[in-house]
C-alpha cells in the first residue's frame, strides 16, 4: 500500500501516519517528493486495510499496490531521484555523471595517474575494484583493505568521489568506510544478504544488472536495497549474457527507457563490460547517452596492455580523454526531453 499525502499536508500529518504505519507493525519510507510526499508501506504480509488511514489528516489517498516491487516505482515518486554524492557530484541530475577508472586498483602510480586524467576530463566519479568477483580462483583477486586505501588517497587529491564494489559483507563494511558509492556487480545481483547489507549503508549504492536478470529480478534486487531504508540506487545496465559471440555481453539499451518508464532510480550504462572490447566502448557509450542514461561507468587504464583485469575493453587515456566532450555534447542536445 502506498500513501499520498495532500499538497498542504503538514510534517505533523506524515509523523501521524508513519506513527500508524509503526503500530500496525509495518515499516514506513517516506518519499518526499516535490508536489506532495508519498508514503510507501512494507512488511505486511497480506494486503493492508485501508480504513485506519482513510481519515487521518493530512491524507490524500491510499492506493493498494498492484506491482510487485513498491519502493522503485514511479508511482511512489513521480519525479526523478537525484542522489546526492557529496558537494556538486550528482547522478540523476542535470549533469551527466561520468564514472572512470580501472577495472582494478592495481597500485598507487596507476590509481594516480588514471585518476589525473578522469578529474582532468571534469568527470565527478572514479572507479576502481579492490574486490574482485573473478572467474577464476586463480586470477588477481584485487588489493583488498589496501587498494581502498589508495582510492581514499586518490580521492583527497583530486576530489574525486570512490566508487567500488563489495562483494559480501566483510568488504562491504570496508567499502562503507572508504568510499562513497558501493557497487553491487552483475555476479552478485542476487545476493540477497549482501542487498540487505547494502541496504543498511550510509551511502548510495550502485546496482548492476545481473548476467541474466530480467528487468523485474532487476528492480526486486534495487527493492531490497531499498525496503532497508537506503534509498539511493542507482541502477546500472552492463550487457546480458546471449547467444552473441561479437561481443563480451550484449548491452541492453533498451533497458535504460524501460527502466524509466517504471522507476524514478537513476539509471547509468557500463559499455566497458558491455562489450568487452576496446573498439566498441565510444560508440556503445555514445549510444547510451543517446538513450537517455543519466551516466556512464567506463574503463580507464594508463597501460590496457598490462592491465590485470579487463584490459581488452579497457580506454587508453586518450582515447577516453576524446569520449568525454562527445558524451557531453550528446546528452545536452537530448537533456531537454529527459525532464521530469
Ligand atoms: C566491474 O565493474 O569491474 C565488474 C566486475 O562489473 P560487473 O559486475 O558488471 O561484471
Ligand atoms: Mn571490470
Amino acid at each position: 500500500m502506498l500513501i499520498v499525502m495532500k499538497v498542504d499536508a503538514t510534517d505533523e500529518d506524515v509523523k501521524g501516519v508513519e506513527r500508524v504505519i509503526t503500530e500496525l507493525g509495518y515499516r514506513p519510507h517516506i518519499m518526499p517528493g516535490a508536489a506532495r510526499t508519498a508514503i510507501g508501506i512494507t512488511g505486511n504480509s497480506g494486503p493492508v486495510d485501508i480504513t485506519p488511514f482513510e481519515t487521518l489528516p493530512g491524507v490524500a489517498e491510499a492506493i493498494r499496490v498492484t506491482k510487485p516491487y513498491k519502493l522503485v516505482t514511479v508511482d511512489l515518486r513521480p519525479e526523478k531521484t537525484v542522489i546526492n554524492v557529496g558537494g556538486d557530484a550528482t547522478i540523476g541530475g542535470d549533469e551527466l555523471a561520468i564514472i572512470a577508472g580501472p577495472c582494478a586498483v592495481e597500485s598507487r602510480e596507476q590509481i594516480f595517474a588514471v585518476a589525473e586524467a578522469v578529474k582532468r576530463s571534469g568527470a565527478r566519479f572514479f572507479r576502481g575494484g579492490a574486490f574482485k568477483p573473478r572467474t577464476s580462483p586463480y586470477a588477481f583477486q584485487g588489493l583488498g583493505e589496501e587498494g581502498l586505501k589508495i582510492l581514499a588517497e586518490a580521492r583527497e587529491q583530486f576530489g574525486l568521489r570512490i566508487v567500488t564494489e563489495a562483494i559480501d559483507e566483510a568488504s562491504a563494511d570496508l567499502v562503507e568506510k572508504y568510499a562513497d558509492v558501493m557497487q553491487i556487480g552483475a555476479r552478485n545481483m542476487q545476493n540477497f544478504s549482501l542487498l540487505k547489507r547494502a541496504g543498511r549503508a550510509r551511502i548510495p549504492v550502485l546496482l548492476k544488472r545481473g548476467l541474466s536478470a530480467m528487468l523485474d529480478e532487476w528492480l526486486l534486487a534495487a527493492e531490497y536495497v531499498m525496503a532497508e531504508g537506503n534509498y539511493n540506487v542507482i541502477l546500472c545496465e552492463r550487457g546480458v549474457r546471449t547467444f552473441a559471440q561479437h561481443t563480451r555481453n550484449t548491452l541492453d539499451l533498451a533497458a535504460v527507457p524501460a527502466v524509466r518508464r517504471i522507476s524514478h532510480l537513476p539509471v547509468v550504462v557500463d559499455p566497458s563490460h558491455g562489450t568487452g572490447k576496446n573498439y566498441m566502448v565510444t560508440p556503445l557509450a555514445r549510444a547510451g547517452v543517446a538513450v537517455g542514461a543519466d551516466g556512464l561507468i567506463i574503463e580507464v587504464h594508463n597501460h590496457p596492455e598490462r592491465a590485470l583485469s579487463d584490459g581488452a575493453q579497457s580506454l587508453t587515456l586518450e582515447q577516453y580523454e576524446h569520449l568525454v566532450p562527445e558524451v557531453r555534447a550528446i546528452h545536452d542536445v537530448i537533456a531537454p526531453a529527459l525532464v521530469g
